[in-house]
C-alpha cells in the first residue's frame, strides 16, 4: 500500500466513522424534539379545556345568583300580600322591578359566555388532532430510529474494525504524524486531500516540491494547517 493509499483509505474509515456516530447523536436529540413538540400541542390543549372549565363555573355562579333575586322576588310578593299602605306597596313593587332588572343583566351575561363555551368546544377537536399528530410523528421517528440501530452501530463497529487493521500499515515517521494529528483534530480532520494543489482543508496551495514529493508518496504536511496530505488519485 501507498502512502497515498494508505491515507486515503484511513481519512475515508475515519469520515465514515464520523458520519455514524453523528447519527448515533442525533437519534436521541430528533426523539426529545418529537416529545417535546407532543408537550407542547398537549399544553395548549389543556390551556383551552381549562378555559371552557372556567367559563362553565363562570355560568354556574350566574344561575346561582339569578336564583337569589328570584328567590328575594317571591319574598317581597309574599309581603305585598300582607301591606295595605300604597306607598309601602309601591316601594316593594319597585324592589321587584330592581331585582328582575339584576337577572335580566345576568341572563344576558349568560348567553354571552355559553356562546363562547360553544365556540371554543367547536375548536377542541382540532387541538386534540394535534396533539394525536404530534404523537404520530413521535412513532415515526421512534420507528426510524428504532429500526436503524442495530445496522448503524453494527456498521459503526465494522468501519472501527477496519481501521484499525489499516492503522498497521503506518511506520516511522507516517505513524508519528499520523497518531500526534488524530489527537489533535480527531481522525476525519487530521487528513486532508490534495485536490488540485490545494490543500482540502484551509485550502493553502501547495508548493511544487510539496506536490512532488505527494506524487512520490512522500510525507507531506500542509504549510499551513500542518495537516497530513494525500493525493486522491495516483
Ligand atoms: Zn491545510
Amino acid at each position: 500500500m501507498t502512502v497515498n493509499e494508505l491515507l486515503r483509505e484511513l481519512h475515508r474509515l475515519h469520515l465514515k466513522i464520523h458520519d455514524l456516530r453523528e447519527e448515533a447523536e442525533r437519534a436521541p436529540r430528533r426523539l426529545r424534539a418529537a416529545q417535546a413538540k407532543i408537550d407542547a400541542a398537549a399544553k395548549v390543549l389543556q390551556d383551552h379545556l381549562e378555559a371552557i372549565k372556567r367559563l362553565k363555573i363562570n355560568i354556574h355562579q350566574k344561575e346561582t345568583t339569578i336564583k337569589e333575586h328570584e328567590a328575594k322576588i317571591e319574598r317581597y310578593q309574599s309581603q305585598m300580600k300582607a301591606i295595605t299602605k300604597d306607598k309601602e306597596y309601591q316601594a316593594l313593587r319597585h324592589e321587584i322591578e330592581n331585582e328582575r332588572m339584576a337577572i335580566a343583566v345576568h341572563e344576558d351575561q349568560i348567553l354571552d359566555l355559553m356562546l363562547q363555551v360553544e365556540q371554543k368546544q367547536a375548536q377542541t377537536p382540532a387541538l386534540e388532532g394535534e396533539v394525536q399528530k404530534a404523537k404520530a410523528e413521535y412513532a415515526k421517528v421512534e420507528a426510524e430510529v428504532g429500526g436503524r440501530r442495530d445496522e448503524l452501530y453494527a456498521q459503526l463497529a465494522q468501519a472501527e474494525a477496519e481501521l484499525k487493521q489499516i492503522e498497521q500499515h503506518l511506520n516511522g515517521d507516517l505513524r508519528k504524524a499520523y497518531e500526534r494529528l488524530v489527537k489533535a483534530h480527531g481522525g476525519a480532520e487530521a487528513l486532508c486531500e490534495l485536490r488540485d494543489g490545494y490543500c482540502s482543508g484551509c485550502q493553502t496551495q501547495a508548493t511544487l516540491q510539496q506536490r512532488l514529493d505527494a506524487a512520490a508518496n512522500r510525507i507531506v504536511l500542509c504549510n499551513s494547517c500542518g495537516k497530513l496530505l494525500y493525493l486522491s488519485t495516483g
